[in-house]
């Protein structure tokens, strides 16, 4: 079987890093980051950006064999709970935090185009909308913000066809 991924001994350092900060994270909170688990997280962290459950399932299967996708869903259901990840619904895709792994409002940047996601840290525009919701008595009650456009690669990437045509 072909070896894509590089084995657990040969992690790049950040993702290496991640992965004991996360079991760090999991173990102060009294959670388990099982092996599977934390299987899943390095399988995200090694994919650099958002992945759809499936690839990480192909992921898996490289490594492993069969995999069922329960096993990559219990996964991610147990690491969004943690805080360690969080769902795009836009694109139905997944993402590692970037942020201290508090319980937070991640305001998440959508690119419709190359589909990459960038989470920014700015608590003060997310409290600011979910009081405002509050406000408006909308009775609509937040979790995640995501706002769809277009990324800055896309836009230069259009700015240059643009140039072209
Ligand atoms: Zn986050
Ligand atoms: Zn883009």
């Amino acid at each position: 079987m072909t070896q894509k991924l590089k084995p657990a001994s040969g992690l790049p350092a950040k993702v290496a890093s991640q992965l004991e900060a996360a079991q760090a994270h999991c173990r102060a909170l009294g959670s388990r980051l099982t092996a599977q688990r934390k299987e899943v997280f390095e399988l995200l962290l090694l994919r650099g950006g958002a992945a759809k459950a499936y690839d990480l399932q192909d992921d898996m299967r490289e490594r492993h064999g069969r995999v069922a996708p329960s096993t990559v869903y219990r996964a991610l259901e147990f690491l969004m709970a943690q805080h360690l990840v969080h769902r795009v619904d836009a694109l139905n895709t997944f993402i590692a935090c970037n942020a201290e792994h508090q319980a937070h409002h991640p305001l998440l940047l959508v690119c419709s185009r190359c589909e990459a996601v960038t989470e920014l840290q700015d608590d003060e525009t997310s409290e600011l909308v979910f009081a405002r919701l509050r406000q408006a008595d909308s009775g609509f009650l937040g979790a995640d913000i995501e706002v769809k456009g277009v990324c800055g690669k896309c836009r230069a990437q259009e700015t240059k066809e643009a140039a072209r045509a």
